[in-house]
This record gives C-alpha cells, sequence and structure tokens, in this order.
C-alpha cells in the first residue's frame, strides 16, 4: 500500500481536502454498517466527519454517543449537527457544553426543519435559538468551537430569493460561522455562479461543495424535491431502464459522481463533503480518483494523550 497521502492527477495537482457526513444509526445493524464505513474511510485522513442530528432533536442521544465514540475510539476529528428546534438554549448549551468536555471541537449549526414538516411555517421554540446565527453566535460564547452551517447553492426553499438567502449566510458568518458546507446539488454551474454570488457579498468562509453520490436515484430525486435541489433531465436519463438492474445502477453512480467531482476539480475546487448515506464504497472509490489514498491509522487521541 502507498504510504503517500495524495497522488496528484491529471485532475488535481493540489492536495485535496474531503470530509464525510454519517448519521446516527437506529439498530444494531445499522451500528455495525455505520462503523464499517467509518472503519473504511477512516484511513483516507479526513479533515473531519459529521454526525447529524435527526429531525425535531430525536437522535440527540444518538448523535451524540456516535460523536463520543468517534472521539475515543478513532484519530478522526469530530463535527456534530447540532439544530435550534424543540428545545431551549439552556438545554442547547448544556448539549454544547457536553460536546466540549468530551473533546469535540466542531460543530455544524443549524436551524432545523419546521416541527410540521416541510412546507410549513417556521416557529422559534420558546425560550429557544430563533435563528441559526443565534445559535452560532451561542455555541462561540461557549467555546472557541470550529462552527460549519448550511449554504444553499439553489435557494433554501423558504428564502424569497437567493439574494435574501445569501444574507442570512452572511449574517451566520458574522455571527461567527467558519466554513459553509452546501446542500447537495447536480448541476455544478449552480455551485460556481452561487461561490461568485456569496463572494461578490463579501463571504470569504471556505464554501465546500456537499456531493451526494446516487446510491438510488428515485430516493435521491424525491430527497432533491424536498430540499429544493434540481434534478437535471440528464441525470434522469442515465438512470434510465436500470431499476432492476443493481450492478449497472452501481457502476452509473460511481461515473456519475465521479464525473462530478472532477469537473469540479478543474474547475478550481479542491475541498468536497461527501453524504455517505453511511456507505463507504462509493466515496472511497471517488477519493481514491480524487488522487487520495490510504494511509496506516494513528493512535485515536485518548491513547495518545
Ligand atoms: P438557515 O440558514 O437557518 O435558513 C433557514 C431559512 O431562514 C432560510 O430561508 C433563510 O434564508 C432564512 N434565514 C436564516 N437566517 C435568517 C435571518 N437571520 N433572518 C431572516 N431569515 C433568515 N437538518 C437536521 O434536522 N439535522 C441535520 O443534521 C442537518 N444537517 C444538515 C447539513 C447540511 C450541510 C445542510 C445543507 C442541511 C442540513 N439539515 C439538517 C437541513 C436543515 O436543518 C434544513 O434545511 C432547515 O430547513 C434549515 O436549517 P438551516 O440551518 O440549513 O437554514
Amino acid at each position: 500500500m502507498s504510504t503517500l497521502a495524495f497522488r496528484p492527477s491529471r485532475h488535481s495537482t493540489r492536495p485535496v481536502k474531503v470530509s464525510f457526513e454519517f448519521f446516527p444509526p437506529k439498530t444494531a445493524e445499522m451500528e455495525a454498517s455505520l462503523w464499517g464505513a467509518i472503519e473504511r474511510l477512516a484511513p483516507l485522513r479526513p479533515n473531519f466527519v459529521s454526525v447529524t442530528y435527526g429531525a425535531g432533536g430525536s437522535t440527540r442521544e444518538r448523535t451524540h454517543n456516535t460523536v463520543a465514540r468517534i472521539v475515543q475510539d478513532t484519530s478522526l476529528r469530530p463535527a456534530a449537527h447540532l439544530t435550534c428546534v424543540a428545545a431551549t438554549r439552556d438545554e442547547v448549551d448544556e448539549v454544547v457544553g457536553a460536546y466540549w468536555a468530551a473533546g469535540v471541537r466542531h460543530i455544524v449549526a443549524l436551524r432545523g426543519d419546521p416541527a410540521g414538516g416541510l412546507g410549513s411555517a417556521y416557529a422559534a421554540h420558546p425560550g429557544g435559538y430563533e435563528q441559526t446565527c443565534d445559535l452560532v453566535a451561542g455555541i462561540r460564547r461557549i467555546g472557541d468551537f470550529e462552527v460549519s452551517v448550511s449554504a444553499y447553492p439553489e435557494k433554501h426553499p423558504e428564502a424569497p430569493s437567493l439574494d435574501a438567502d445569501i444574507d442570512a449566510l452572511k449574517a451566520k458568518v458574522d455571527c461567527g460561522a467558519t466554513r459553509a458546507i452546501t446542500q447537495f446539488f447536480f448541476d455544478n454551474d449552480h455551485y460556481l455562479r452561487y461561490l461568485d454570488r456569496v463572494r461578490a457579498r463579501g463571504i470569504d468562509i471556505p464554501i465546500v461543495p456537499g456531493i451526494l453520490p446516487v446510491q438510488n436515484f428515485k430516493q435521491a430525486a424525491k430527497f432533491a424535491a424536498s430540499t429544493g435541489a434540481t434534478v437535471p433531465d440528464w441525470l434522469a436519463a442515465r438512470f434510465e431502464g436500470l431499476d432492476h438492474d443493481l450492478e449497472t445502477r452501481r457502476l452509473i453512480a460511481a461515473a456519475v459522481a465521479a464525473e462530478q467531482v472532477l469537473d469540479l476539480v478543474d474547475r478550481g475546487v479542491n475541498e468536497f463533503h461527501f453524504y455517505t448515506m453511511n456507505r463507504a464504497d462509493l466515496v472511497f472509490a471517488i477519493c481514491h480518483l480524487l488522487g487520495l489514498r490510504a494511509q496506516p491509522a494513528s493512535e485515536p487521541a485518548r491513547a495518545a494523550a
């Protein structure tokens, strides 16, 4: 096995940085598959790995336990997702304090979806953080965390316009956000045009593209419809007629994702956040194409201390 972390390629002569997003498992079987994915991807030495927080705060314990195990058992740097929903400021602050005490130094701060589900009006919890920018400021008051926030190249579905959404991103940055991770998109022009507008608005933090490798087209299209991400006709055409042909679907999925990230590299992007859906194979292959090579595991932070 190579001991080099990065191999310059036809597409990328600059080192590429990656991060991986996981969701907390519900069952023992899902737990085993999550840890299988983490073990497979960890030797690629991601910049960080993040763990989502369920809608309505439903995974509070499971998110915390997953993040705590990453700190204890691996040398990875975890980022814990946290939302404003279904909790008072004191409750949220307590969670943030517990993360700090557990050695977590990175939080992905989000508002969260309305309690009535997407499409209904959002109402802040009485006594809770009103908007993401308030949560970001609250987190930064508690500790010197790295704070990532969301960004929407095709605009958040609730925002009246893309400019209004970019103003909301600016507010999050002014409150202390240090990085934005985008909603997934399939047309790279959406991301690059958005980046131009964000920079023109005076926002200079990294805006890391969120990449969703399409493991299951129907599911991805449904998910995209709820987040406001458009699904180009050419993408649908690529998966056409393959509903009962898993093997070809997997090959097409790898080709589509490779094409997307390599095009972004050609256009100057060198940092990626992968929505792994707790599955490693496709993401591992894409990272390999990006020039990343597995490194021997180092000791967990706890053992090294
Ligand atoms: P925000 O940036 O807070 O924006 C929400 C809406 O309010 C937008 O329309 C925006 O324009 C507007 N707005 C924001 N700030 C202001 C302001 N100061 N004044 C006026 N309007 C404002 N959801 C989960 O439940 N758990 C997760 O773990 C999770 N992880 C995610 C990770 C990423 C990278 C992304 C892109 C999304 C994630 N989500 C998650 C989804 C997210 O919670 C929803 O999209 C939610 O509807 C909005 O939260 P937000 O922080 O993304 O949006």
